[in-house]
């Protein structure tokens, strides 16, 4: 990969463009800024404090610390270690906790509202139903827990002046065998909450195509649904998803990379499946600091979103596991601010990017652009031709 220097030549220029219009957005503002998000976990997501006080209160006794502050930093370092057993034993603590109606209801209604307060306006989040079964809750049962949850939280969301709309995505787990049951629950809560399916866990191992009566069977629904994909695993594993299993967007994605070619005069060419990502339109659900964590780019300025939002893929930014990688959707475009000189464009080029690929109607997506996301930067674009004003006015006479 040769990428590199261009990158950088494009940060620097961006940045010399942004020094002039005051573009370069302020954390402030990238928090304000509206965001999208479409692949965030449920179960990766919990406060800390919340952790420890369901722990409590259900009565399941193997968390590591009790204590909310020692909790976050051991979340956090389990998920740094490189270890995969100690990163899937943070789930295991998490999905611990959720194993009771009015638990689910929390996470979820407090997932929606700390969302809402980062400044996200859609989120789509998921969860695997077959995950909270151990206290004897039906999958049912879990689906509308949640569902009860995410209204919940955007009510209180509204409270605090913050609009946020969230819809669930349910997950089957890649080496269970029970995909096709919940591809039949998510299409019978379709417009009651859930919006689309997917399929998680560990890549190796488990190829999606061994769900493809899942996937027919949502594909002769007319439902919605998106792979676990090109994380750790490359390119066999996007094209299995994409012309086996027929998904409409890549969990991940972000191995596409490697059918990239980046010649040291700047050109690129594309292999037959990176074109066909591109041309198709196909959203990649890039997850910058949970790729960092699991060592699929080893830096920022390093990961392909920079080469893939120049070549205009429907690339898409989102958080993976807010608790595990201690990340927000603000946190992500800090980071990817600083590392390619990103300004409030790139991020609307972002938002408008996701809330076209998102699983709700066409015309609520439209909505959603044209009404909330473009307004809304519209707004703190404009910000700084009255910061200029601010700062000129009783300094020199005005010009009559
Ligand atoms: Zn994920």
């Amino acid at each position: 990969m040769t990428s590199r220097s261009t990158e950088k030549s494009a940060a620097a220029s961006s940045a010399t463009h942004t020094a002039t219009v005051s573009k370069t957005p302020s954390p402030d503002r990238i928090r304000r800024a509206p965001k999208v998000l479409l692949h965030d976990h449920l179960d990766g997501g919990l406060r800390p404090g919340t952790v420890v006080e369901l722990a409590r209160e259900t009565g399941y006794g193997d968390l590591p610390e009790t204590d909310a502050d020692l909790l976050g930093t051991w979340f956090r370092q389990a998920a740094d270690s490189g270890s995969l057993e100690r990163y899937l034993e943070t789930f295991s603590h998490t999905v611990g906790v959720m194993q009771t109606r009015d638990a689910l209801v929390r996470v979820a209604a407090e997932c929606a509202e700390d969302l809402a307060e980062d400044g996200v306006v859609y989120a789509e989040v998921r969860y695997a139903p077959e995950q909270h079964l151990e206290k004897g809750l039906t999958l049912e049962e879990v689906v509308e827990a949640v569902n009860e949850g995410f209204r919940e939280g955007e009510r209180r969301a509204r409270e605090n002046g913050h609009r946020i709309r969230v819809g669930a995505l349910l997950t089957a787990m890649r080496h269970a065998a029970r995909s096709l049951e919940i591809a039949e629950l998510a299409n019978r809560y379709r417009d009651l909450g859930v919006v689309g399916f997917d399929i998680a866990g560990a890549e190796a191992g488990y190829p999606p195509t061994r769900h493809l009566d899942a996937f027919e069977y949502l594909k002769r629904e007319n439902n919605h649904f998106t792979i676990h994909a090109g994380e750790a695993f490359g390119l066999p594993s996007i094209w299995q998803a994409l012309q086996w299993c027929g998904a409409d967007r890549l969990g991940h994605g972000v191995r596409i990379i490697d059918d990239i070619q980046v010649h040291e005069d700047g050109s690129v060419k594309l292999g037959r499946l990176a074109s066909y990502v591109r041309d198709k339109r196909i959203p990649l659900e890039l997850c910058p600091s949970s790729n960092l964590q699991t060592g699929a780019a080893d830096s920022y300025a390093d990961h392909p979103i920079g080469l893939l939002r120049r070549l205009h893929f429907r690339a898409t930014v989102n958080t993976d596991n807010r608790l595990m990688s201690h990340t927000s959707m603000s946190r992500e475009f800090e980071h990817l601010v600083e590392a390619f000189g990103y300004t409030l464009d790139d991020m609307q080029w972002f938002s408008v990017n996701a809330m076209k690929s998102a699983f709700i109607p066409f015309d609520e997506r439209l909505a959603m652009i044209n009404d909330v996301i473009k307004p809304g930067y519209a707004e703190l674009k404009s910000e700084w031709l009255f910061q200029q004003t601010a700062s000129t006015s009783g300094s020199s006479e005005s010009e009559g």
